[in-house]
Order: structure tokens, then C-alpha cells, then sequence
């Protein structure tokens, strides 16, 4: 049956967790596949599995588990130091403005660098009505709270009826200015993306949803239909990539990737410099890398295909900016130099 007439709850069902379920594979690392993934869980859907071309491609490497996960000896369980910075189980707070808000521990596919990864997927990640109703109680009583980012896990697996409950609660605190879903399924399960979906969402304004798509591959037509149905019910759409080895660390993927997600009416807004997360090690690039990337991008196309570059800093320090340099001081003096190398000069004002 053609998936777009299956309902998402019944694709999600049809996800593969192991080895002998990637069609047509008979690798010698099957093993190596399965063993990884009784760590770190895997769960691939029929609508991603069907975008992967072929082994070790930019789709596959994000999906399918490997023994590297296993070998990473440098790499953190909590690199960000949330468990230590939650007030309350599954709510983070940092920033002294805004939250983020973990209500959902299930996601539409397991990606094989996730921050998260220690508990995302398993019994690890404790979300219950107790939890998400502590974190409501939290944010209520701390007025400061203007922004509310609620993530997971992916909170769009939760049912059409959980959501409107848990953002009916978010919404009726009168300190929170907005409210930010971050979702993953307009990328890895595009047909939760229903009609009625949108519908729900369209009442909690303002709302912003912040997704997360890492490859060109990745916008298709499901992916597109996604996107313009979130961007109708009036949701200002993001993208949070994630600089990734083997997968988008190039300079032409990167610019067609922000292309594509301007087509489809989403706005980059971070490229995240990878984690120091433990099983993700074989993931990460250099952040020299990341910043040839950015240049490459910078003028030659416009502003709104730039996202901001940034690393999440171990420990909990929040999130630096990583941008290149393009300007020097030479005492009153400000040296510039463009995006094509060409140097410019400008007078401070005293
Ligand atoms: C990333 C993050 C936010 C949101 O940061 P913005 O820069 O506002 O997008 C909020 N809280 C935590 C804990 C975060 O990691
Ligand atoms: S969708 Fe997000 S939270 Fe879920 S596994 Fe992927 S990166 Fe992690």
C-alpha cells in the first residue's frame, strides 16, 4: 500500500529495529549493526528507510547503527550537563528567559548522533503525566519564563489529544510569551504532519517550530506537503542542522540543503556544531571545517540561507557563536575584509 494512504501511527508501527530487517542487506557488519543498537536504540520507518539509496550513504550513516557508537572513548553521556540543570525532571533551564521542555521520549526514527542519545528511545527517559505536570507547575511559578521550547524526544509523537493538553497548559500561563515545538517528523515522518494536526497547533499561537533536516535527500515532495501546511496555519519554520561527518560537511551539500529548506519555506536558523556526546564521536568534524563551510555560504547567497553556527558548549555554558572573522583592529581602525577576500577599512566612531 502506497504510504501516503496509511495513517502515521501505522507506518511508525512498520519501523525496522535490526539488522536482517534492511531490505536487500547481507553486510558482514550485521553484527555490528545489532550490537550497537541494543546500546543506542534503532528504529528506522518505511518513509526514511525508503530515502536511503545506498549502504554508508548521508541517509543511512543518520539511521543505521554502527560499531563506532560503541568505540567512542572521548565522548560524554550528558555533555550539556542537563541532568544538572533541571530543576524539575525533563525541564531544562539555563538561559534566564526560556526552557526547554521534554515531553516525549519517543521519536519517528533514532538518530545516530543524537545529543540525547543516552536515553532517548529507552526506559532511561522517564516521561510520565506526573513529569510533564511538574514541568507546567514549574513554569508557572517562575514568571520569568517567556519562552517555552517544547522537545523531546519528539513531541509530535505524542497524539493529536496529549498535545492539545499539554500546550492548552503551556498556553494558559499568562508569563509565557511563545511557545517553540522541536520536531524532527516534517523530515523523518512527514505524514504526521496531518491536516488536523495543523488545525490543533493553529490555536496556541504564537508558535514556532523549530525542525531538523541534515541532507538534500531529505526534502522531498512528504517533506515539502509538511512544511507548507505547518507554514499555512501561520508557524514560522526553522531548522536546527547538525554539522555531520560523511553526511553534510561540504560546502555544496550545505548550500543546496539551505536552498531546499528555503523552497520549502523553512528558515535556517542554527547549524550546530556536534555534541561531544558519547557514541557520536565518529560524527564530529573540525570546528576549522564548520567555519570554510559558513565562508562558503556568507555572500555568495543571501542572508536567509546563513543559519547562525554554533556550538553548544560542554557543560551547560549554552550555546556560542562560531562565526568567521572577518574583521581586525588596527587601533581606531577597523579592517575588514569582504566574503571575497577583498580588504576594506572603516573609522571607528570615538
Ligand atoms: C538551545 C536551548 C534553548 C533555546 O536556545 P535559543 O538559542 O533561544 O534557540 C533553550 N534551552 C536550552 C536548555 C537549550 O539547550
Ligand atoms: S529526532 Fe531529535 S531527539 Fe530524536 S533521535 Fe533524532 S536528534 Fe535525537
Amino acid at each position: 500500500m502506497n504510504l501516503s494512504m496509511q495513517g502515521w501511527q501505522d507506518i511508525l508501527k512498520k519501523s525496522i529495529t535490526r539488522a536482517d530487517d534492511i531490505p536487500g542487506y547481507f553486510g558482514s557488519d550485521v553484527s555490528g549493526i545489532d550490537r550497537a543498537a541494543q546500546v543506542f536504540p534503532m528504529r528506522i520507518n518505511p518513509y526514511y528507510l525508503g530515502l536511503i539509496r545506498k549502504k554508508d550513504d548521508p541517509l543511512w550513516k543518520q539511521a543505521v547503527p554502527s560499531l563506532e557508537e560503541l568505540q567512542d572513548d572521548v565522548c560524554f553521556e550528558d555533555p550539556l550537563n542537563e541532568e544538572n540543570l533541571s530543576p524539575v525532571p525533563n525541564l531544562i533551564h539555563k538561559y534566564p528567559d526560556r526552557v526547554l521542555f521534554l515531553v516525549s521520549s519517543q521519536c519517528a526514527m533514532y538518530c545516530r548522533f543524537c545529543t540525547r542519545k543516552r536515553k532517548v528511545g529507552t526506559d532511561r527517559m522517564v516521561i510520565t503525566r506526573e513529569t510533564v505536570a511538574e514541568g507546567i507547575d514549574y513554569i508557572r511559578s517562575h514568571p520569568e519564563i517567556r519562552d517555552v521550547l517544547i522537545s523531546g524526544g519528539d513531541p509530535l509523537l505524542l497524539t493529536d489529544e496529549r498535545l492539545d493538553e499539554i500546550l492548552s497548559a503551556v498556553r494558559a500561563i499568562p508569563s509565557v510569551e511563545i511557545i517553540r515545538i522541536g520536531t524532527r517528523v516534517p523530515c523523518t515522518l512527514p505524514m504526521r504532519i496531518t491536516v488536523r494536526l495543523a488545525r490543533l497547533l493553529k490555536k496556541f499561537h504564537p508558535l514556532y517550530i523549530n525542525t531538523h533536516f541534515n541532507h538534500p535527500a531529505e526534502i522531498t515532495p512528504e517533506a515539502a506537503q509538511a512544511c507548507t501546511r505547518l507554514a499555512d496555519a501561520g508557524i514560522p519554520l526553522g531548522c536546527q542542522t547538525v554539522l555531520l561527518r560523511g553526511v553534510n560537511d561540504d560546502s555544496l551539500v550545505m548550500r543546496e540543503l539551505m536552498h531546499r529548506l528555503l523552497r520549502i519555506r523553512v528558515r535556517p536558523y542554527y547549524l550546530f556544531q556536534g555534541d561531544m556526546t558519547r557514541g557520536t564521536n565518529h560524527f564530529r568534524t573540525s570546528i576549522a571545517t564548520g567555519k570554510e563551510i559558513m565562508k562558503s555560504l556568507i555572500g555568495y547567497t543571501s542572508g536567509l540561507a546563513v543559519p547562525m553556527y554554533a556550538l553548544d558548549a560542554p557543560g551547560g555554558g549554552g550555546k556560542i557563536p562560531l562565526m568567521p572573522d572577518y574583521v581586525s583592529e588596527d587601533g581606531e581602525r577597523l579592517i575588514f575584509t569582504n566574503y571575497r577576500g577583498k580588504t576594506c577599512f572603516y573609522e571607528s566612531v570615538r
